[in-house]
This record gives structure tokens, C-alpha cells and sequence, in this order.
């Protein structure tokens, strides 16, 4: 028994080992070719995992003193910076391979790459992507038949020949930027793969598009003498290359090319030439007409905003659900263990549906997830599904007949609580609390006639009573 359930237990994980290692090792659209050719033999990955306590600003931010990118911004805008590149190098699986070992200046460089490109947006996790695989140098992919420097898969994983990738922010005017380039493809898979990127982006992509036919067109004529040859490959390589030029050489990008290069600063939300102003857009491009003034509008500086909406759900959930669900319990016809079923059920469906949306994606961590979901989320279900029901009623009324069996006390109002035959809804105050005016009727025997409404979501509540003489 014991056996035939190892065996099974086995069975699934081999299983599993070789779909997900076909999944991860397959398709790679868009991968950058070696021209020399190098022998490499692929060895098993050396995983790099990060503790959450590892991950310290101040080493962040000693560990990217190489980067002009980043040490040409202000304090405030190095904190954001660093406080993304922590959120991301958490998403991701690190590994080394080709008996590489992966260190933390290296899983720091690798996300800084993606932040920095990403640095305009709103999203800029790439959760699509959950693997970032190094290699040494150049490596040899079966699927492509080739000798690699770097891939970014559909199956969310991203290859980097490490040498290539310190050479090209080492050469930081060359216009070759290996992780730039990669993470550019990633962006842009992203945006059909992952389920969250800015739907600006998605939106604005068509307007490159746009303006980039003529220029790939004069690449594979052999006319064009800014962009290299490679961007004329396709709209993805286009993109990416154009990426690797607006981050190396924006002042040369914006003379040659303005068209394009200004919807790259709409696309990402950053201009590169505004080292003073965190690479901010600023209004000349509005008022340049660069940026039509409806879009001006929308364009939000999402790099210093840190508000997520779980937390707007969370202060309702603690200051203002209490006081309406002090209103709205009362007069509800079910036991509160029915209740206190619905709200475990909201908290059940709560975490199902949105653990991967605010944990993964690092809005939330696992406590504060808890937190959101038992203070915020129940009660704020619990009062919507509450409150709608009390609003659209069902046509129609039910009564409920009780006799009256004993008369406790008078409430400080001076209204009387009564108790109902069988202990009907004892332990519901609103229910069998009646008013001072209708004492010369409460007498053990006579009959209190409930009546209820019942709302959407077939919840019964207290529409009133009367009171009937034996
Ligand atoms: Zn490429």
C-alpha cells in the first residue's frame, strides 16, 4: 500500500519534471544569436533563492554603483528604484547555469536592467516571467539549433549569457544591451502572456508600430545608417533594438529619429535625456505636440506611487464596514452561524481568486494578504451582498407566528425584549424587541406575527410586527 503510493507519488513528479522542463526548455521567439560559435554543454541549474531578509536598500544600493542609470537619479527616486528591483529579484527563480554560480550583485544587475526599462510603468513585475536562467557565456539551444546569448520564452523564462550581459552596460554607448534587449521582448510578452501590464502601453504599441514600418523598411533596404540591421528582422526585434538605442544614445535616438523616439517616451513613460528630472516626461512633450494633450492627462508618474487598492479595501473594511454591519445584521432572519458560514465562504473564495493577483505580484505580503482578507475583503463582501439585498426586494412577504412566553425586562429605551415559544431568535435583539406603545398587548399566550421581506440574494429580514390577542 505504502509502496504503491510512493511509487505514485513518484510517478507525478516525473510527470510534472518532464512537462514543466519541456515547457521552460521550449519555444524561445526571440533570442539573440551568437555569430561566433563556442562549445557549451547545459548542466543542471544551481537555483539561486533569495531571503527576504537578505534583501537590504543599502545593499541594493551599494550593488548597483556601476549603473549611470541609476546614480543619475535623485534620493527619493533611488528608494523607489531599489525598492522595485527587491520586488522583483523576489519574483523570480535565479539560476546558474553551466556550473555559474549566481551571487547577489548579479540577481541585483539583472533585475535593475528590467526596472530600468520598466521604470515609467505602473506594472513592472513581468509576472508572466518567473525563471531568469544565466549562463556563463554563450550557450547552445537545442530548439533553435543555434549558439545564444540570450531568449526571452513564451513559457516565462528568460536565458542571459552573463558575460554578454556585463558587456553591454560596461560599453554603455555601443547601443548593444543584452539585458535591455531581453527584457524588452519579455515587456512585450508580457503584455499577451501575464495578466498585469499598463493597458497604456498595450493601447500605444499600435502608434509605434506606426511610425516604425518606414524606418524597418528603410533598415532592410541597407538605407538606414542609425539602427542596425537586426532591428529590421521584425516589430519585436525593432522594438528591442530601438530599446538598447533609447537607453544608450537618447540625444542621437531623438535627432535622427524623433518620431519614433518620442513614442518610445510615451511607450515607456520615461525620457532618458531628463537625467535632472528622473528621466520624467515633462510638459514640453505635451506641449510640443509630442503627446497629444488627451494622453498628456493620463500619464501618471507610477514610479512614486506605492498605493495599491487591497489597501483602500482594508481601511474600508476596518472604519467604515463596523457601522454598517451594526445596521444591517440585525434585522437579518438567519443564525449568525449561517453568517459567520458566508463570511468563512468569502474569505475561502477571496483567497482563491486573488492570492496570485496581490501576493505573487508582491502588492501585498503573506500576513498583510491575511490581514486584507479577514478585515478588509470578508466584511466589505459581507456588507455589499447585506446591503444589496436589503435594497432590491423580492416581491412578496412571508410571516412567521410565535407565542409569547415571557417578558424579560425593559430596554434603556423603555421598549420590552419578549421571549417567543421554542426560543425563536432568543439571542436576536432586533427581532424580539417590541415598543413601550404596544405593553397593554404583551402578555404570555398572544401571538407576535413576524414578518419578513426576503432580498436578491434570498437573504430574509425584518420588515415588521404585530401583535395578535389570544
Ligand atoms: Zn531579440
Amino acid at each position: 500500500m505504502l509502496i504503491g503510493l510512493l511509487f505514485l507519488i513518484l510517478f507525478f513528479v516525473f510527470i510534472h519534471a518532464t512537462v514543466y522542463g519541456k515547457m521552460a526548455e521550449g519555444n524561445v521567439p526571440y533570442a539573440e544569436r551568437n555569430t561566433q560559435s563556442s562549445r557549451g554543454r547545459l548542466v543542471m541549474p544551481i537555483p539561486f533563492r533569495l531571503r527576504t531578509g537578505m534583501l537590504r536598500t543599502e545593499d541594493i544600493d551599494r550593488s548597483l554603483h556601476w549603473m549611470p542609470y541609476y546614480q543619475k537619479l535623485s534620493k527619493p527616486a533611488k528608494d523607489v528604484f531599489c525598492g522595485r528591483v527587491r520586488e522583483f529579484m523576489q519574483s523570480k527563480e535565479f539560476s546558474g547555469m553551466m556550473g555559474l554560480e549566481v551571487h547577489f550583485d548579479m540577481a541585483v544587475s539583472v533585475s535593475a536592467a528590467a526596472v530600468q526599462l520598466t521604470y515609467g510603468l505602473e506594472h513592472y513585475e513581468l509576472s508572466h516571467f518567473h525563471s531568469i536562467r544565466i549562463f556563463p557565456e554563450v550557450f547552445y539551444s537545442k530548439i533553435n539549433r543555434n549558439y545564444l546569448k540570450g531568449g526571452a520564452s513564451e513559457s516565462g523564462v528568460i536565458f542571459l549569457s552573463w558575460k554578454h550581459f556585463v558587456e553591454g552596460y560596461k560599453n554603455g554607448a555601443d547601443t548593444f544591451n543584452l539585458g535591455l534587449h531581453e527584457f524588452a521582448h519579455a515587456l512585450k510578452i508580457n503584455t499577451t502572456q501575464g495578466s498585469d501590464f499598463d493597458e497604456e502601453f498595450v493601447h500605444y504599441f499600435t502608434e509605434l508600430e506606426k511610425s516604425s514600418s518606414p524606418v524597418i523598411d528603410s533598415i532592410r533596404r541597407g538605407e538606414h545608417n542609425f539602427l542596425r540591421k537586426y532591428g529590421g528582422t521584425n516589430m519585436h526585434e525593432f522594438f528591442a533594438v530601438c530599446v538598447e538605442h533609447f537607453f544608450e544614445v537618447p540625444k542621437l535616438f531623438r535627432e535622427k529619429l524623433p518620431d519614433v523616439y518620442n513614442k518610445l517616451c510615451v511607450l515607456l513613460n520615461q525620457d532618458p535625456c531628463e537625467e535632472q528630472r528622473d528621466y520624467r516626461l515633462t510638459s514640453h512633450h505635451a506641449s510640443e505636440r509630442i503627446i497629444d494633450r488627451s494622453l498628456w492627462k493620463r500619464m501618471k508618474d507610477y514610479r512614486y506611487a506605492k498605493w495599491h487598492w487591497s489597501l483602500s479595501i482594508l481601511l474600508a473594511g476596518i472604519f467604515l464596514t463596523p457601522y454598517f454591519l451594526f445596521v444591517l445584521i440585525p434585522p437579518v432572519a438567519i443564525s449568525s452561524s449561517v453568517l459567520w458560514a458566508m463570511y468563512t465562504a468569502f474569505l475561502i473564495g477571496g483567497f482563491a481568486l486573488q492570492y496570485r493577483k496581490i501576493v505573487k505580484q508582491q502588492a501585498l505580503n503573506v500576513t498583510q494578504f491575511i490581514f486584507y482578507l479577514l478585515l478588509g475583503f470578508g466584511p466589505v463582501l459581507l456588507t455589499l451582498v447585506l446591503g444589496l439585498n436589503m435594497l432590491i426586494i423580492l416581491p412578496g412577504e412571508t410571516v412567521e407566528q410565535y407565542k409569547m412566553t415571557g417578558v424579560a425586562r425593559m430596554t434603556s429605551d423603555g421598549d420590552y425584549k419578549i421571549f417567543l415559544e421554542n426560543d425563536q431568535y432568543t439571542d436576536n435583539n432586533a427581532l424580539t424587541i417590541v415598543s413601550k406603545y404596544d405593553r397593554d398587548l404583551i402578555r404570555k399566550g398572544n401571538v407576535l406575527e413576524l414578518s419578513f421581506k426576503t432580498g436578491i440574494f434570498g437573504i430574509p429580514f425584518k420588515n415588521g410586527y404585530t401583535i395578535r390577542e389570544k
